[in-house]
């Protein structure tokens, strides 16, 4: 049925013609934009919530870290809006590959881009492209089995690994340096497929040292993740008390902020902490940043300049140079969003610029096109930040069809059935449910409560054996 008539007025969404819009990404933003749209009666809606994976979740499933079952269990509340009649699931579908931009703005009325931003920032130092830097993404990515990672690589750069450095001090650095430190026996019961479980218990990590460019206060890890570093089973945190001596100013500015506060106060607690033989050492070591990563076939150190924190904030070099021994470094220093072709991105930001979660382009709003999550604000926040965000674009974009400005040019094909027409293979929630039951199933032949499939193909073969 056709949504504009010929005179121009827009017929408003109905039950038998609901506003059908497509959201990008089924990460939490695109999840809770889904949720937003069908919570409320005033604008009738049909979802197609769209991820080029064959899975939903995005960094809830190949982010948040497996020794953390609690905090991925958000993905049962998650569910429930898959579950949702009104929102139809359609993984495997990239967007810019399987439909381009444009086409899909046919099949529908509003798009919401809740694609995420999965590109890693770089460090601009001398040796970072040498065997063994790898970037977070490329770690995370890799031991929670994403079927993009790019398994040889990481496992080259884990072989035999005893010093390991990791480049940043943000939640995500002590993922990565806590998952380096744990034991075989910590990381048994996890969902983390088995060669990643096989690699870490052959990789006799020794030493861990964390690099902040800037002091304690500035650093952006939480209290609960610092705090659970001193839980691990064979492993010491070290910290040194000259790291931990503020200037008046730093001080004052910790003591007015809660988390910097409560951060300080445990790292305090751990300066006493000496070594102990057949332990790994974790040391989290602050006004320090790499200069060069060293090495000539592979990383074999990183030499590393003292900084001190000028009046703006910013780290400045001493020229104090050390040299610290590593065989592997990780490089944890953000995240970065990336173009869809067709749609435009801050260069630096790398983020969608948008008015509150409406799409700009050349500085003007484009109708029916939206943005939330961390490609609308950058890589910031917990899970439930995009809860927020997802809920000021839906705003947003119930504003616009209750005042008309919606509309599509001519009739809305199915987008399924265009897919498919295509050679498409999308995977619909019953599909998705069929890789969670085969997930289950392998993860019970070794006690756990789920292993992940780690590969496309084996995604898509649990979907053809449950359609048999
Ligand atoms: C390593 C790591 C650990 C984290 N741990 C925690 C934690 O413990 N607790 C916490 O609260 N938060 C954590 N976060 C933050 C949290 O994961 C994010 O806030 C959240 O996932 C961002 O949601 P999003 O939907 O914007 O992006 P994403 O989660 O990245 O979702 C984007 C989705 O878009 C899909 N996509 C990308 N391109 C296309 C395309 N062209 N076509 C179709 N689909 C596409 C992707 O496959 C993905 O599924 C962590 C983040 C990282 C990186």
């Amino acid at each position: 049925m056709p949504v504009v008539p010929v005179d121009g007025t827009a017929t408003p969404p109905s039950a038998d013609r609901p506003l059908r819009v497509a959201v990008v990404g089924a990460g939490p933003a695109g999840i809770y934009a889904a949720d937003a749209l069908t919570r409320q009666d005033a604008v009738p809606v049909a979802v197609d919530l769209i991820d080029r994976l064959p899975t939903p979740f995005g960094l809830v499933r190949h982010g948040i870290a497996p020794d953390h079952p609690k905090m991925r269990a958000i993905r049962d509340t998650l569910h429930r809006t898959l579950d949702d009649p009104l929102v139809r699931f359609v993984g495997n579908v990239e967007i810019g590959k399987d439909i381009s931009l444009d086409e899909l703005r046919r099949h529908v009325d509003a798009v919401i881009y809740t694609y995420g931003a999965a590109i890693d920032r770089h460090l601009g130092i001398d040796g970072e492209g040498l065997p063994g830097s790898l970037a977070a993404t490329e770690l995370v990515a890799w031991y929670t089995g994403h079927p993009d990672a790019d398994r040889a690589r990481v496992e080259a750069a884990l072989a035999g690994v005893r010093d390991v450095v990791v480049v940043g001090v943000g939640n995500v650095a002590l993922d990565v340096a806590r998952v380096l430190a744990r034991t075989p026996a910590e990381l048994e019961s996890t969902d983390m497929p088995q060669h990643v479980l096989d690699t870490f218990a052959a990789t006799p990590v020794q030493r861990i040292t964390v690099l902040g460019r800037r002091g304690p206060a500035q650093a952006s890890f939480t209290t609960q993740e610092l705090r659970e570093l001193d839980g691990l089973e064979a492993a010491t945190v070290l910290v040194d008390a000259g790291d931990l001596e503020l200037a008046p100013d730093a001080e004052e500015r910790a003591a007015a902020d809660r988390n910097v506060a409560r951060n300080l106060t445990v790292l305090r607690g751990w300066v006493d902490h000496v070594p102990e033989p057949g332990r790994t050492r974790l040391h989290l070591r602050f006004f320090a940043r790499p200069a060069r990563l060293l090495g000539e076939e592979r990383v074999t150190g990183v030499e590393v300049e003292r900084t001190a924190v000028d009046g703006d904030g910013r780290a400045v070099g001493t020229g104090e140079l050390d040299v610290l021994p590593a065989d592997l470094v990780v490089r944890s220093v953000g995240y970065f969003g990336t173009p869809l072709p067709g749609l435009p991105v801050d260069e630096r930001s790398g983020t969608v610029p948008h008015e509150a979660g409406r799409v700009l382009r050349d500085g003007k709003t484009s109708p029916g096109e939206y943005v939330a999550g961390w490609i609308k604000r950058g890589p910031s926040g917990v899970v439930g930040t995009n809860k927020h965000d997802a809920r000021e674009t839906v705003a947003s974009l119930l504003a616009d069809a209750a005042d008309g400005s919606l509309r599509t040019e001519g009739a809305v094909g199915d987008l399924v059935e265009e897919l498919v027409s295509r050679g498409a293979e999308p995977v619909l929630v019953d599909d998705w449910r069929a890789i969670d039951a085969a997930e289950t199933a392998l993860g019970a032949t070794r006690g756990r409560a789920r292993t992940t499939l780690h590969e496309r193909e084996a995604l898509l073969a649990a979907v053809r054996a449950a359609v048999r």
